[in-house]
């Protein structure tokens, strides 16, 4: 059937101006610079790259709350780019979101079962109050918290259970999708497996779809079906997660894997790839052709001069380098 989600060539520009002459234009940054890619029902599609490369814009984006420059949102099969965050309303009890910070995210002076229970409120499904009391402790159970904490207070929590909390509030409308942008990077490393085996029960058991937002390969590994990475507004590889692991084949991605540690330090001798030095540069001023030129270990001449498209390598997956598919001609050279 038809995806869940469907984006296609999406484009976020953000005006830049110079200096403190704001009517003055010069130029704009291509957050998002023509992505495409599908979240399927019940998947989790991992979207990894570092920060700045333009996967929170995404999100952003199909929340539509930045406006596109181009492209499409197909959401539960219908044409969501031209609407605004009224219209958008009554669809966002499907479409939900997760943020990083579990102690900016949740307003210190409501109590935790409101927090929990406002979208019911907001959508106006609250039911009768003692059907509203009992919905809130059932989603304070299912996601491992006591029904009594429902009476207290955000601060009286830690980092995870404030991100059990905005887990629960996400899933109170029985969302079909969850957009979950670095959901556990603001927490202990120790608590992060149990946020994450959280977000996989909850998908097992409400049959929820999600987008995972992530700034490294190691968090997105346990819980994606397939991968997407990107670099500075761009996809440049998207894969099964087995084969992504287990054979990358663009060089950012192999140089994000390189990062990765490594359960086994027997394993550590066996790594074949290099890891990502330097920051990357910015889009403000993205390098020509390949984004990735100035720091691939591969680099050729071709890579300077022409963006390499994201082309299919067998079914599977897809993959925007000038080493993979059909190489193009360098400029002032004729073509085969
Ligand atoms: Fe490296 Fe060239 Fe491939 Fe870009 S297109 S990743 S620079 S080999
Ligand atoms: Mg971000």
């Amino acid at each position: 059937g038809a995806p869940l989600l469907r984006v296609s060539d999406l484009k976020v520009h953000f005006p830049i101006h110079d200096g403190v002459l704001i009517r003055r234009r010069s130029g704009s940054v291509k957050a998002v610079d023509g992505v495409s890619f599908e979240v399927r029902k019940g998947e989790t599609l991992g979207l990894v790259g570092e920060s700045g490369c333009g996967k929170s814009t995404t999100g952003m984006a199909i929340l539509r709350m930045t406006p596109l420059t181009g492209g499409r949102i197909e959401f539960e099969g219908q044409d969501i780019s031209g609407l605004g965050a009224r219209k958008m309303r009554p669809l966002r009890q499907r479409l939900q979101m997760v943020y990083q910070d579990p102690y900016g995210s949740l307003n210190p002076r409501m109590k935790v079962g409101d927090i929990v229970g406002e979208p019911l409120v907001i959508h106006g499904v609250t039911g009768t109050q003692d059907a509203y009391r009992a919905r809130i402790q059932e989603l304070l159970r299912l996601v491992g918290l006591r029904p009594d904490m429902a009476e207290r207070y955000p601060h009286e929590f830690s980092g995870g259970q404030r991100q059990r909390i905005s887990i629960a509030r996400a899933v109170a409308l029985n969302p079909s999708l969850v957009l979950c942008d670095e959901p556990v990077s603001a927490l202990d490393v120790s608590i992060q497996a149990q946020v994450v085996n959280l977000f996989q029960e909850l998908q097992e058991r409400l049959g929820l779809s999600y987008l995972f937002i992530a700034h490294d390969l190691a968090v997105v590994r346990h819980v994606s079906h397939r991968i997407a990475v990107m670099y500075l507004g761009r996809i440049v590889e998207i894969a099964p997660r087995d084969m992504l692991y287990r054979e990358p084949l663009h060089p950012y991605t192999r140089g994000l894997l390189a990062a990765v540690p490594l359960p086994d330090p027997l394993a550590e001798r066996t790594r074949v790839h290099e890891e990502i030095t330097g920051e990357p540069p910015s889009v403000v001023n993205p390098p020509s052709g390949c984004h990735f030129h100035p720091r691939c270990p591969m680099a050729m001449p071709i890579c300077a001069q022409r963006a390499p498209e994201l082309t299919a390598i067998g079914n599977a997956r897809s993959v925007a380098c000038h080493l993979h598919g059909a190489a193009p001609a360098l400029d002032g050279q004729a073509a085969a």
